[in-house]
């Protein structure tokens, strides 16, 4: 795994822009991913190669589109760490909360960094993004993440409100996601955000290309949102 990974970050213009260990941690993390995904429903990937290239490229990726240095980052539905872990491993000085509904992928991500020399502290957030954005965290994060967690509207009104004026949220999604994108427009204006960056990339060693959605925040989300998770699903802005 850790060949692909140097290669893969050679192929993205990323050798010596990221720890020279970070090929080596990644591999580390990778392996402990697919033990405890024998126990533990972590990943639909279950080979070395496809998890180094469809997990760990392609959270690779976003250091082409965004610095990061001494930056703080929420990671929503963070999962089994994907995109914060990994920006984590590659940018140490970030510095990251994950949040997630599930405790048991928490705990395991905390084991994770415990176990990988020189990945210092990480915070993690337990409960639902809708509940923890109106609980004092409002608007204090440099960046929000979000990769396969909801549909682009829901998302905005998940992640936005974290976001500092002037911070951003990276909506990682698919080619396909034109539609998506359009179905939004008005859920970005109403919780103070525009959409200012779209790239596409290649994912190393794949024929696959993947989609960043970069949103900066450019006004405070008025009070109201999120709402309730009900709401949010039966009523998406
Ligand atoms: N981001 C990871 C990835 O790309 O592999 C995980 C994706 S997984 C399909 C979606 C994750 O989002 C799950 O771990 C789920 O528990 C979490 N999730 C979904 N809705 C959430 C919410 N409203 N608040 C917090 N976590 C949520």
């Amino acid at each position: 795994m850790e060949e692909i990974i140097s290669a893969g970050l050679k192929e993205l213009g990323l050798t010596g822009r990221v720890p020279a260990d970070a090929p080596a941690q990644l591999a580390q993390y990778g392996r402990m991913l697919l033990e405890k995904n024998q126990v533990m429903n972590l990943t639909a990937i279950r080979e070395p190669e496809g998890v180094a290239r469809l997990h760990f490229l392609d959270c690779a990726a976003l250091l082409n589109f965004c610095d990061f240095e001494g930056k703080s980052l929420i990671d929503v539905g963070t999962g089994a760490g994907f995109p914060g872990m990994v920006l984590k491993i590659l940018v140490p000085s970030l510095k990251i909360n994950l949040l997630d509904s599930l405790s048991k992928r928490l705990e395991w991500l905390t084991e994770v960094y415990e176990d990988l020399d020189g990945v210092d502290s990480i915070t993690t957030f337990h409960g639902r993004a809708e509940e923890w954005g109106h609980k004092g965290y409002r608007e204090c994060f440099d960046f929000a993440t979000a990769r396969a967690v909801a549909d682009l509207r829901v998302l905005c009104e998940l992640c936005l409100p974290f976001v500092k004026v002037g911070g951003k949220f990276l909506a990682m999604k698919s080619t396909g996601s034109d539609q998506e994108l359009a179905e939004a427009d008005h859920a970005v204006k109403v919780l103070g955000g525009r959409v200012t960056e779209i790239h596409d990339y290649a994912i190393p060693g794949t024929d696959i290309t993947h989609r960043l959605i970069v949103m900066e925040k450019t006004a405070p989300t008025p009070k109201g949102y999120p709402r309730k998770w009900t709401r949010i699903q039966k009523n998406p802005l």
